[in-house]
């Protein structure tokens, strides 16, 4: 353990080379208020709800790989779904935490000022600017990070976490806090932590998805029912395609920037707790991105089309969940349940993937305004009073849950997870949800369905001919 002197040392360090202070003052501490694990969409949410909840707490987020960012960094998952609601009459839903990112990824060339129509309106990101927009957004809200950093258990005194054990090159630390947020995606802190989880629901995940990246593709015309066509010409003359190559179709994502296309057509089905499983479908993943391209070359204008990238990690869509005070459901989906604990505001499709759909756009379902209400009781472990969860690790049932995932609903579910340990935390007991809300209200959160009002934006159309939608029209 690092003593106090050796902290002082490393912020002064930091405040003459100008690096960023937080990154020591991690180092040199080891007991927080809050400590968040996963820096994806969720746990980016999670840290901004707790800073606002309470200015002056400790503020922790341990994230296992070399930047923040989560899925929309190391899979490649390259576009913001859950901002807007879907359907006719798109309704912003997601309230300023937002801003506060989109904001960045614009400064930063990254993103453009306007949203992108694709299935429904997103915010395609370059990933490389997201990586620096999150470091410049968790110094500005003075949130300690570790990178490198993996929980690997957790210290339980009676219904309470006290601490997480981390994994570091150098070895294993205990680092404490007075609340917590399971951000990580897999319900790893959970899990380790000795709280209830289940993996997937009904033994039964979504399957994973493995980004592939394009490039090369400036004298082309790329469209989602022409690759279609194309795979389904190729699977006709060699019939064994089809084991190999199950999916036909993917959204197709054209980055800012670059105009590199992203799409998450090659795909498997493996335990994402088994690290065994996990290689086999990374290994199968990569060879079926190079028989996609080996096809899609062969299409007009495509001569010249590249792999720039796949991954880098396979794209997980369902592992653990918390099992919390309630579990949401298809129902409360389809039915826009109220609840008196409304803590964010849902925007997405149920989208549920698995591999008898090579066409999974049609497994599409909607609320029926394209909204629906999520409460702080499916944040809320039942078993552990000081352990909130957010973004993919939320409790949902299968049809629930794909569509809580995506990132834009991330970070709301995030900031309310947070905004609940932040109160927690200062507290003796657990957050009352009038007092969280009243935290996401004074921070511009959306919680009200009803009073949405229609996105009036100018809608970039780069994207229509991307979609699903033209595939499915044809088909
Ligand atoms: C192929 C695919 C395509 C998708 N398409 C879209 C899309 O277009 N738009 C959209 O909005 N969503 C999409 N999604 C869903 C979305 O990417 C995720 O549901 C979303 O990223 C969830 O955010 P999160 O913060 O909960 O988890 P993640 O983004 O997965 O972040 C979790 C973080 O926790 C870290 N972590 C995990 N375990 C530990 C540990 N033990 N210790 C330390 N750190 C840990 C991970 O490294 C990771 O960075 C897609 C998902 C997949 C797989």
């Amino acid at each position: 353990m690092l003593s106090r002197d050796l902290g002082a040392d490393l912020r002064s360090q930091s405040e003459n080379y100008g690096g960023p202070s937080n990154t020591h003052h991690a180092e040199a501490q080891n007991t927080y208020d809050v400590i968040i694990v996963g820096g994806g969409a969720a746990g980016i949410g999670a840290a901004v709800g707790a800073r606002q909840a309470v200015p002056a707490s400790r503020i922790l987020i341990i994230e296992s790989e070399g930047f923040l960012g989560g899925a929309g960094t190391h899979r490649g998952v390259n576009s913001f779904c859950g901002i807007y609601s879907v359907g006719p009459d798109p309704k912003r839903v997601v309230g300023k935490i937002w801003d506060d990112v989109h904001s960045r990824l614009v400064s930063v060339g990254a993103a453009a000022a306007d949203p992108d129509q694709i299935v429904a309106l997103v915010q395609n990101f370059d990933p490389e600017g997201l990586k620096v927009a999150l470091d410049d957004l968790t110094a500005d809200y003075s949130i300690d990070v570790l990178l490198h950093c993996t929980v690997v258990g957790g210290v339980r005194e009676g219904t309470k976490l006290s601490a997480v054990i981390v994994q570091e090159r150098r070895g294993r630390r205990n680092l404490f806090a007075r609340a917590f947020v399971d951000c990580s995606g897999d319900g790893d802190l959970a899990y380790h932590g000795g709280a209830s989880t289940r993996y997937g629901n009904h033994g039964r995940v979504n399957m994973g998805s493995l980004s592939t990246r394009f490039g090369g593709l400036s004298g082309a015309t790329p469209t989602s029912s022409l690759w279609r066509d194309a795979i389904l010409a190729a699977k006709k003359v060699n019939p064994q395609l089809e084991q190999r190559i199950p999916r036909n179709v993917g959204v197709l994502i054209k980055l800012p920037g670059s105009g590199d296309i992203c799409t998450y057509m090659a795909s498997a089905q493996y335990d994402a707790t088994s690290s065994a499983s996990i290689t086999a479908a990374e290994r199968q993943g990569r060879k079926q991105a190079q028989i996609y391209l080996s096809i899609l070359r062969t299409l007009p204008g495509h001569e010249n089309m590249t792999l720039v990238a796949t991954g880098p990690n396979f794209g997980t869509r369902e592992s653990r969940h918390i099992n919390s005070r309630h579990m949401l459901s298809e129902k409360d989906v389809l039915e826009q349940k109220e609840f008196g604990d409304t803590v964010a505001i849902g925007g997405w499709y149920m989208e549920w993937h698995d591999s008898s759909q090579p066409d999974w756009p049609i497994h599409f379902r909607t609320p029926p305004d394209g909204t629906f209400n999520i409460p702080l009781q499916s944040l809320q472990s039942i078993d552990t009073v000081n352990l909130y969860c957010a973004g993919r690790c939320a409790d949902g049932d299968g049809a629930a849950g794909s569509a809580i995932r995506v990132m834009g609903t991330a970070l709301a579910t995030g900031q309310a997870a947070g905004a609940a340990a932040g109160l927690s935390a200062a507290g003796e007991g657990e957050a009352a949800a009038p007092d969280v809300r009243a935290v996401l209200l004074k921070h511009g959160a959306i919680l009200d369905r009803t009073g949405l009002s229609t996105v009036c934006l100018k809608i970039r159309d780069d994207g229509k001919n991307l979609s699903h939608r033209e595939a499915l029209n044809g088909h």
